[in-house]
């Protein structure tokens, strides 16, 4: 029987990570979560953890890691959303979380942590001509693949804009505390001995998609 993969996506913002996240669940029938996701889903449950953690999202507050860690043991639980193979995208943001999230993942850690690597002037580039769905930040279009009618949204009828945030000098701002903190997430993971595999994001979606399941296959 093959066991399903348990997988951490790393990536700049603007990687692609999100989109290769949704098909590597497809492909091998493992959870897609981030952990906005993971904090409804429990909210909506009415589990202590996570409703404690959807108080904080609706201020607008960052969750405080020993709540985000209070969900994810939740969905380790037997029929839990993280009890099988899963694809993290977006999490671990730090070393603490990478250490705390091996810890709690016990005697079945992480399989394969991908990186996406893209440079950084093609990720300004596209995070600059992004536009995204006020009502849904799913929804996300951009100056070379617009809605079909005007700036409005396709799938909820919300407006597209630009997001503040997504000038180059804030896109820029945001890179480098993604770098600053993510290099020490691959440090850990490679000096625990977790498979590290990096893998060039350049390219169409089918193609790094081919390399990421190439990758991450090699590894199982
Ligand atoms: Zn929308």
């Amino acid at each position: 029987m093959q066991t399903r993969p348990r997988v951490v996506l790393l990536g700049k913002q603007g990687a692609g990570k999100g989109t290769q996240a949704v098909r590597l669940a497809d492909h091998y029938s493992i959870a897609h979560l981030s952990t906005g996701d993971l904090f409804r889903a429990q909210a909506k449950q009415g589990t202590a953890f996570g409703l404690e953690a959807k108080r904080y999202m609706d201020g607008g507050d960052l969750v405080p890691d020993e709540i985000v860690f209070g969900v994810i043991e939740e969905c380790l639980a037997p029929g839990g959303q993280l009890s099988d193979g899963f694809v993290l995208d977006g999490f671990p943001r730090t070393r603490a979380q990478a250490e705390e999230l091996e810890r709690v993942l016990g005697d079945r850690p992480i399989d394969v942590v991908v990186h996406i690597d893209v440079p950084r002037e093609v990720v300004v580039e596209r995070l600059s001509a992004r536009r995204v769905c006020v009502k849904n930040s799913g929804h996300i279009y951009s100056v070379a693949k617009p809605p079909s009618q005007g700036w409005v949204c396709d799938t909820c009828g919300g407006d597209v804009i630009q997001r503040e945030d997504d000038t180059p000098e804030a896109i820029n701002k945001r890179l480098d505390t993604y770098e600053r903190d993510t290099r020490p997430i691959r440090e850990f993971y490679a000096s625990s001995g977790r498979p590290l595999v990096t893998i060039d994001g350049l390219g169409d979606t089918d193609e790094v998609f081919a390399r990421i399941c190439s990758a991450i296959d090699a590894t199982l």
